[in-house]
């Protein structure tokens, strides 16, 4: 700016110059040269008069006055011969019937020409006229020609070039610091604040208008910003926004957690700097490119469903929005409830097999009278057996469905203990083991069936695993706001690397005894189930051949155990 002020007065400068110079060159010179031919007429009516009426031309022409004469006074006979000139020798002159003015002076009576001198700095106006006896006199005077005159005022004219120069270098700074020292501290927040020249307020007024429509704009997306990442950031899905070069607009904390990235930025980074998973890699590529995808993540032992799709704007792909939902459990349920089924049906067809072929025998009267009662009693256990079977299978499944329509209540866990122990004092004396319960009388809150149901299990699985003269010893304790239960028996125990898979459904350490002692292979994991649903915890303790002690934690004080 303060270069462009400058330049434009040194050429606004040169152009007054050169227009002045023109006007003195063009103007002026014309108007004194015809001031001077005036003149010089003058002075050649006056000589002409007097030499008209001289009565002796050579005494006239002698005087003082011609001969000191600025003008130079030529007399010219008619043939041409010069008779006089104040400032050369007449009689070396040549002859001066060939110059125009005086050819023409003796024709017509006077005449004046101009002539230019060989170096053009000089030019000579002439004037002539004939006198009444026939001679012409002339005169003649010799100025600066209009380029002498140009080169005379040339360094003038450089003069005041190099001072409007030398001048308009700081006055353009000046201009420019008066211009732009009150824009450059323009308070832009509060533009009327401002005091400023009169030519800047109408620029305040509309930044002060688009300030107004600015705050209103950012405060309407701030507000739509807060409700997304609000409605984002609660959701269990991870949500991936990216843009057309793979950078992340948004990612909500849930996708940052499923993809086991660092709690930091993400915005503007490239997906890459989120995870470096090729799959999720390939699905965002895949959306870029305008075409919805599905697939696995397998990311730290979690397996997410990933759903990625372009995001269009009319007809143009603007970005991709990646949808990450945590699966991990549901395909862990999907395995299991598969197994299940599996199971189930296997687990059936053994005792049905065996109740069907014993039955078979004796419709077609292939059993001997004496076998009949033993085959009976055959289709007797394993129709018992399946009616145990099939209550665990109805209880595990209700426990899957989280379908417990009993209500929680305060129940003594003592006295409950108590009474299982005596309910199953006959298998106990039939194995010939003992049960001893010992413990404080401790309030648990917790649904009655279940807990029945759970310390059976552990109880009948302490006889069932036990030796001849064995031990069941079934503890009560408070610790903290915990009660624990502890069964412990001095049966067979379970080895070691079966101890971790004894909660699964069907698992049997040994199938053969497990069948015999009339097992299901689900007991345990309704205990755990059962555990799981009144948030207690579980720990098995057992040696081979020494025995099993299961112990159970459960919070005491929960209202509602659900
Ligand atoms: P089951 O109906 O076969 O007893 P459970 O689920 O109750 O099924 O137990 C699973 C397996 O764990 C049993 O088959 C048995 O091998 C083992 N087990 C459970 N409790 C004990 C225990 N107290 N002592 C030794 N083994 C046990």
């Amino acid at each position: 700016m303060r270069r462009r002020i400058f330049r434009n007065m040194c050429t606004l400068a040169l152009a007054a110059i050169l227009l002045s110079s023109t006007l003195v060159l063009v103007v002026l010179y014309p108007l004194f040269n015809s001031q001077m031919q005036k003149e010089m007429q003058i002075e050649a009516a006056y000589i002409t008069a007097g030499l008209n009426q001289a009565v002796n031309k050579n005494a006239f022409l002698k005087t003082t006055e011609i001969q000191n004469s600025t003008i130079r006074i030529t007399l010219v006979a008619k043939d041409g011969i010069v008779l006089f000139d104040n400032m050369a020798p007449a009689e070396k002159m040549d002859n001066h019937l060939s110059r125009p003015e005086i050819a023409e002076a003796f024709a017509t009576g006077t005449a004046q020409s101009v002539r230019l001198s060989a170096t053009l700095d000089s030019q000579t106006f002439y004037y002539a006229v004939r006198l009444d006896d026939g001679t012409v006199v002339r005169l003649a005077n010799t100025t600066g020609s209009v380029f002498s005159a140009f080169i005379g005022i040339l360094p003038l004219i450089i003069l005041i070039a190099i001072t409007v120069f030398g001048l308009a270098l700081p006055l353009a700074k000046k201009m420019t610091n008066k211009i732009i020292t009150p824009i450059n501290t323009l308070n832009l927040e509060n533009p009327a604040d401002n005091s400023v020249y009169e030519e800047l307020l109408p620029l305040l007024y509309r930044i002060r208008t688009q300030n107004q429509q600015i705050k209103h704009q950012m405060d309407v997306l701030q507000a739509q910003q807060e409700d997304f990442a609000a409605l984002t950031s609660h959701m269990s899905e991870g949500l991936i926004l990216l843009d057309t070069k793979a950078n992340v607009l948004t990612v909500n904390q849930s996708a940052i957690y499923l993809l086991g990235a660092e709690k930091i930025s993400y915005r503007g980074k490239n997906i890459l700097t989120l995870s470096r998973n090729l799959i999720l890699h390939r699905a965002a590529e895949t959306a870029l490119s305008g075409r919805h995808c599905v697939d696995l993540l397998l990311i730290k032992n979690r397996t997410c469903q990933l759903f990625a799709s372009p995001v269009y704007e009319n007809t143009t792909v603007k970005g991709a929005i990646l949808l990450i939902l945590d699966v991990t459990e549901q395909q862990k349920a999907e395995k299991i409830r598969r197994e299940f089924s599996a199971n189930v049906s296997h687990e059936l067809k053994t005792p049905l097999t065996s109740i069907s072929g014993y039955a078979e025998l004796i419709k077609n009267n292939m059993a001997k009278a004496e076998d009949i009662s033993t085959f009976a009693e055959r289709i007797y256990l394993e129709a018992d057996r399946l009616v145990a079977l099939v209550d665990d299978i109805i209880q595990l499944s209700g426990l899957d469905e989280k379908n417990i329509q009993l209500p929680p209540e305060k129940i003594n866990l003592l006295e409950l203990t108590n009474l299982i122990a005596l309910r199953l004092l006959p298998q106990a004396k039939e194995k010939n083991v003992s049960i001893n319960v010992a413990g404080d009388s401790i309030h648990i809150f917790a649904v009655k069936q279940m807990m029945d149901e759970l310390i059976s299990n552990l109880c009948e699985n302490a006889i069932k695993y036990n030796k001849p003269n064995g031990k069941v010893k079934i503890d009560i304790s408070q610790q903290n706001e915990t009660a624990v239960l502890t069964v412990s028996d001095t049966g067979v125990g379970i080895p070691r690397e079966h101890q971790d898979r004894v909660f699964e459904r069907f698992y049997r350490v040994d199938k053969s005894h497990s069948k015999q002692t009339g097992g299901t292979g689900l007991g345990l994991s309704i205990v755990k189930h059962i555990a799981e649903y009144h948030k207690a915890a579980i720990k098995l303790e057992s040696t081979e051949n020494n025995g099993t002690k299961i112990t159970v934690i459960l919070p005491k004080n929960s209202e509602h155990p659900v």
